[in-house]
């Protein structure tokens, strides 16, 4: 805005404040309104049409004929202001006729007037009325002119809804140009049908007062916001906290360079001068840029607009002290929840019973924030690209994530397909529950152990649920992320005890706390303050814990004195060298000797292994195989550094294949390097819970699967249909000379076995 846009604006706006302030009747306020606009413009013709059920009905002019008041209505599409309404977006014209959307009205009596302008009036995010102005000379209005006109549209959306002049409900989405229904594809991060509202994980700000009572106060306001979320900011970058839901750099950078954009936070100064409100300027000026951006057509300038709005509505939120995400204001009906990533702390903060699904716009299979959806049983589709752009909140959504697409305001047919299916899943998951009682036996006499993944004391009904053999990884360090502090020793003994307890004569394995990478704890900090370049092979897991082995030994003596009469199972995460075992192994021995020094109850038995996810461990395994009860493969993490493809980055989501020849190689060389040592060999990342992957593991020889509960079920069904020598025979013909895609080769050969897979 310049200058003389700025005093054009104030002096309207200043008036309206006036208008605004009177006791006068809605509809008297809007005919003045029209006159002080018209004259503030030097328009001859000023009118405010209204949304009102489904039509854009004239409700006040300052030039058209009076009789026209209430009686000229447009359907949303139709001529100029109908063509506004729906697109939310202005239009300015010389020559108003000759636009093809131009639809005359005789009763108005418009036709001696040429130029055309006209704006959306937005409540809500929705387009609730235009506003629009015409002159007798065919000229386009200024953009100055313009400008003024839109900041007195955000004005007049206050005193229309303050008046109850509209539905709020009854809006278009303003910037969404379907309001039908609409499909979007993404990629399935956890299974599962869901349906819900749409909750946006962190909610759009309400503007309740568009006009400033004091502009050196909303300055003051501005200011200080700024400086409190370039703080935030740089503390995001300082403490690499941001990546905790696998945000990359790149981004980080995007939002600093905003933050920092001296041209973003001038104009926001300038449209408070022109009499707004912080929040109100705030989205002026977004308003704006949004308009801008949607004119050039660019996959890459619209992943910063993303960045952009992101920024926008944390100023917002931090100028109207709306801090709270959706979780902290409580989940009122069955919600999906959106987001563009999340942390898996905060997803664990939302109400389990309400929460039904999640949709981001990035994630990876392996991210943690899947792993605890997974295990909270929640369907996640992720890489849903302009996901946020295509919804409003609260609206209807129906998610299936089995065949990675998400339905947005379904019609009524399609909420009656989805029925169906949804009841077809939840007989399918009913016909599961009747294995429960079922040992998994392969064809030929086989017992290949099936356990759960768990992480919480709630994962633990899973357990019988499911019938699995038992815990093969309880991830302690969830207890960890979910606590605002460093979880106290008390704290840690009851929820080891509890799990113990519930899971009854079935074992648990315990692996100690896996800090780090993408599981990021705000009050345990490097102590040099430095930031990671790369945090899944940095400070993390077993190198946090011994380094700071203050937290090792407060969780050995936890584990030591829950497991008390009972055979404890510790497991050590990211050993890298035989070492590494050994000396958090000795951590554990010093705090047995002290308790027992102490004639404290002990465990009856104490078994420790290790897990694999660094591929050197795998060259060491005849020196360490002697020293270990089990060895557990994570595979999340032996993958993405054997590819050296990050597993929380969703560009790299899709790129590598579980199923390939190299890591199916790789696994099998643990077994082989295990044999002849009496060493329990588990897999335990998520791959296991996949069927084919399933399937391929039995072939390379694991006996032992460790999943995510919900794949209990389709894993026991298919054990008992494989034959293990036929499925190892095939496996080792393929690894000797792979195929072009192991995945195609051992879909076919599955299904022509009647192995229903995937
Ligand atoms: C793994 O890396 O495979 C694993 C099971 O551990 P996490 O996913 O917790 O890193
Ligand atoms: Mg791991």
């Amino acid at each position: 805005m310049d200058r003389q846009a700025v005093v054009s604006a104030r002096r309207i706006l200043t008036r309206l404040h006036d208008v605004m302030a009177s006791r006068s009747h809605a509809q008297a306020k809007l005919n003045t309104v029209v006159e002080v606009i018209g004259e503030g413009l030097d328009s001859e013709v000023c009118s405010v049409y209204l949304l009102r059920e489904g039509m854009l009905e004239l409700f006040a002019t300052r030039g058209l004929s009076q009789e026209a008041v209430h009686v000229t209505r447009m359907a949303i599409g139709e001529g100029l202001v109908g063509t506004i309404a729906s697109s939310a977006e202005m239009l300015n014209l010389a020559e108003a006729a000759s636009h093809p959307d131009f639809s005359y009205r005789p009763e108005t009596g418009e036709d001696k007037y040429h130029s055309f302008a006209g704006v959306p009036i937005v409540r809500r995010e929705r387009a609730v009325g235009v506003l629009c102005v015409q002159h007798v000379d065919p000229r386009r209005y200024e953009e100055i002119e313009i400008e003024a006109l839109q900041t007195v549209a955000m004005v007049l959306s206050e005193l229309i809804t303050n008046a109850g002049l509209v539905d709020e409900d009854e809006g278009l989405f303003a910037g969404v140009q379907h309001t039908g229904p609409e499909q979007l594809r993404g990629l399935t991060l956890a299974k599962g049908l869901a349906s819900g509202q749409a909750v946006f994980h962190q909610p759009r700000v309400t503007i309740e007062h568009v006009v400033a009572e004091d502009t050196e106060a909303e300055r003051q306001r501005v200011y200080m916001a700024f400086d409190k979320m370039r703080e935030q900011i740089d503390r995001m970058a300082a403490q690499a906290e941001f990546g905790m839901g696998g945000e990359h750099e790149e981004v980080l950078e995007t939002y600093k360079m905003f933050a920092y954009d001296e041209g973003w936070s001038r104009r926001i100064n300038e449209a408070i001068d022109s009499g707004l409100t912080a929040e109100a300027a705030i989205e002026r000026v977004q308003q704006r840029t949004r308009m801008r951006m949607r004119q050039i057509d660019d996959p890459l300038l619209a992943d910063r607009m993303h960045d952009l709005e992101d920024l926008a509505n944390r100023l917002l939120r931090i100028v109207s002290g709306q801090l709270g995400t959706a979780a902290s204001m409580g989940l009122r009906n069955d919600a999906i929840l959106i987001a563009r990533n999340l942390g898996p702390a905060e997803l664990l903060e939302y109400d389990r019973r309400r929460l039904k699904g999640v949709i981001l716009e990035e994630g990876s299979l392996t991210a943690h924030v899947v792993i605890v959806a997974r295990a909270m049983g929640i369907p996640v589709l992720g890489r849903v690209r302009s996901l946020r752009g295509a919804l409003r909140e609260g609206d209807m959504l129906l998610l299936d994530a089995d065949q990675a697409i998400v339905q947005i305001r379904p019609t009524p047919g399609a909420i009656e397909a989805f029925d169906t299916r949804f009841n077809r899943s939840r007989e399918r998951q009913a016909a599961y529950a009747q294995l429960r009682e079922v040992e998994p036996c392969t064809r030929d006499g086989t017992r290949i152990m099936v356990m759960i993944n768990a992480g919480l004391r709630d994962d633990m009904p899973n357990l019988a649920l499911t019938g699995a053999d038992g815990v093969g990884l309880f991830r302690t360090e969830f207890q960890f992320l979910v606590s605002a502090t460093l979880p106290a020793r008390e704290r840690q003994t009851r929820l080891y005890r509890d799990v113990l307890e519930a899971a009854g004569d079935k074992p648990v394995v315990f692996r100690t706390v896996d800090i780090g990478g993408d599981k990021v704890l705000p009050y345990l900090r490097r102590n040099d303050g430095e930031q990671e370049e790369n945090p899944a092979m940095g400070w993390r897991a077993l190198r946090v814990a011994l380094e700071r082995d203050g937290l090792l030994k407060v969780q050995a003596r936890a584990l030591l004195e829950a497991a008390a009469g009972r055979t404890l199972n510790v497991m050590f995460p990211m050993v890298a060298e035989p070492w590494e075992f050994d000396a958090a192994r000795e951590v554990f021995e010093t705090q047995v000797k002290f308790l027992k020094g102490l004639k404290k109850p002990m465990p009856e038995v104490i078994r420790y292994g290790a897990m694999l996810e660094v591929p050197a461990l795998a060259e060491m395994l005849d020196v360490i195989a002697p020293r270990l009860s089990f060895l557990s493969i994570g595979t999340n993490d032996l993958t993405q550094f054997l590819f050296a493809a990050d597993r929380s980055n969703p560009k790299l989501a899709e790129r590598y294949d579980w199923l390939s020849p190299s890591i199916m190689r790789f696994i099998r060389r643990i077994v082989e390097g295990t044999a002849g040592h009496d060493v329990d060999v588990t897999v335990c990342g998520e791959m296991g819970g996949r069927q084919l992957e399933a399937l391929a593991l039995m072939g390379v020889g694991i006996r032992r699967l460790s999943i995510t509960p919900a794949a209990v079920g389709p894993t026991k069904e298919l054990v008992s249909k494989v034959d293990l020598g036929e499925i190892t025979a095939a496996m080792a013909g393929w690894l000797a000379s792979p195929p072009v895609s192991l995945r195609a080769t051992l879909q076919n050969w599955a299904s022509a076995r009647g192995l229903v897979v995937d």
